[in-house]
């Protein structure tokens, strides 16, 4: 009986709405510009990824049909059979070029990338570290890997270092994986140190840079650049989907590490190749990024411009100096009050809530894009102020109300 097979799915959709951590989507009607229409309504949009706005830039947007006349609409295979186009190729070499590897290998998506690389590169037997706030993409490919896994606190090279002290004899192989950019609290991986110590401990370091492509490093090929280690990391990942405006997963290293790759990664070999306009599309992003050194900067200056704002309306919020700014609220019911207060005034920053983030650390997570105006950035700012001043910024939430990534406000539910 029906009932009897698929009761339980009442009890845990009932189980979610309980801990108030139920989602539903969002429509969107439009381009990821900075203000965009949300279900009939203009907001000052602060929850996209495509920092640089290049989303709709002319350029992106021809690239992506020219390259779907020329080659189709879809792949039609997976990469080693017959999808891998001209448009793979070329971007493949573009994106190993700017990221100063001997090749690259592109994947339907970074989730894939990061899951195809880490199960290739480790497994029984094998030791991997992981940053406890590492990306989900991250932590299921570290499962999927069978490989033995240890959590070092974030950010924490002491840590991690008495980890491979205690560990790394005992194990063949050893991965140190990272992300560049923590993606829910916007700071960054201490990068130099953990070159030293995958040095000193005979380990491969493999770094997420899904929220830096495009935003950090002087020519904005991410972390390693802008923290001096260019060259120093083995396994660079990075994706199309964010500051690329597009979609897909790429690693950057060596031709050796490259060729294992497209021999043993699950994920390149067993799902269809990224569309030629996606591809496409983020080759001619790519070439704006390289050129363009002024986006950046303009999104640098509206990530300190709003910072800055909350700062001046009494919100605590991180120090940073890339675009993700979250503002920590605690319990998931506040959080998602301060969300409704920010819609009620025409902005959208969604609050982040588990399992994306550890629990009792509940934030609203604004992402700027270079795109945004001053008059933009100035309404969020008075949207957030206000809803501060009448929930967490009163009474019981404004201890530890923002800052760092440990809870602070208690929930209120
Ligand atoms: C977005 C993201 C991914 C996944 O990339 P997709 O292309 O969206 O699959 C991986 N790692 C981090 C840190 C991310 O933020």
């Amino acid at each position: 009986m029906a009932t009897l097979q698929t009761g339980f799915l009442d009890d845990e959709a009932a189980r979610i709405r309980a801990a108030g951590l139920h989602r539903r989507l969002r429509i969107f009607d439009g381009p990821p510009g900075p203000r965009v229409l949300l279900e009939g309504r203009e907001v000052v949009l602060l929850a996209s990824n495509s920092y640089l706005g290049l989303a709709t830039h002319p350029d992106v947007l021809r690239a992506g049909e020219e390259a779907a006349r020329a080659y189709g609409s879809g792949s039609g295979g997976s990469r080693l059979i017959s999808g891998t186009t001209r448009a793979h190729r070329d971007l493949e070499e573009a994106l190993a070029c700017w990221k100063g590897g001997e090749e690259a290998v592109l994947f339907g998506t970074g989730y894939q990338a990061n899951v195809g690389a880490i199960t290739a590169l480790a497994g029984p037997g094998d030791l991997v570290l992981s940053d406890e706030l590492n990306h989900a993409s991250i932590i299921d490919g570290c499962r999927l890997s069978r490989a033995s896994v240890q959590v070092y606190r974030h950010r924490d090279t002491t840590h991690a270092a008495q980890i491979l002290e205690r560990e790394r004899a005992a194990h063949r192989r050893c991965l140190v994986v990272t992300d560049g950019v923590f993606s829910m609290d916007g700071d960054l991986a201490p990068l130099p140190r953990l070159c030293d110590l995958a040095d000193r401990h005979d380990a491969l370091l493999m770094v997420d840079d899904a929220h830096a492509v495009g935003v950090l490093g002087r020519t904005g090929s991410g972390t390693a650049e802008h923290l001096g280690v260019l060259g120093r990391v083995p396994v660079q990942m990075g994706t199309l989907s964010k500051a690329l405006a597009s979609e897909g997963g790429f690693i950057v290293g060596s031709a050796v590490l490259c060729d294992v790759l497209r021999n043993t990664a699950r994920p390149f070999i067993f799902s269809t190749a990224p569309a030629p306009a996606s591809v496409a599309s983020a080759g001619a992003a790519l070439r704006i990024v390289r050129t363009d050194p002024d986006r950046r900067a303009r999104l640098a200056g509206n990530g300190a411009a709003f910072r800055q704002g909350l700062r001046a309306a009494g919100m605590r919020v991180p120090q940073g100096e890339t675009p993700i700014v979250p503002l920590l609220i605690g319990g998931s019911a506040p959080a998602l009050r301060f969300q409704e207060a920010l819609e009620e005034d025409d902005v959208f920053a969604p609050a982040i809530r588990p399992p994306t983030v550890p629990e009792g650390t509940c934030r609203i997570r604004a992402s700027l894009m270079a795109t945004h105006t001053a008059r933009d950035i100035d309404e969020a700012v008075g949207a957030f102020a206000k809803a501060w001043r009448a929930g967490p910024g009163v009474a019981a939430y404004t201890e530890g109300g923002a800052g760092g990534t440990g809870p602070s406000a208690p929930a209120s539910s």
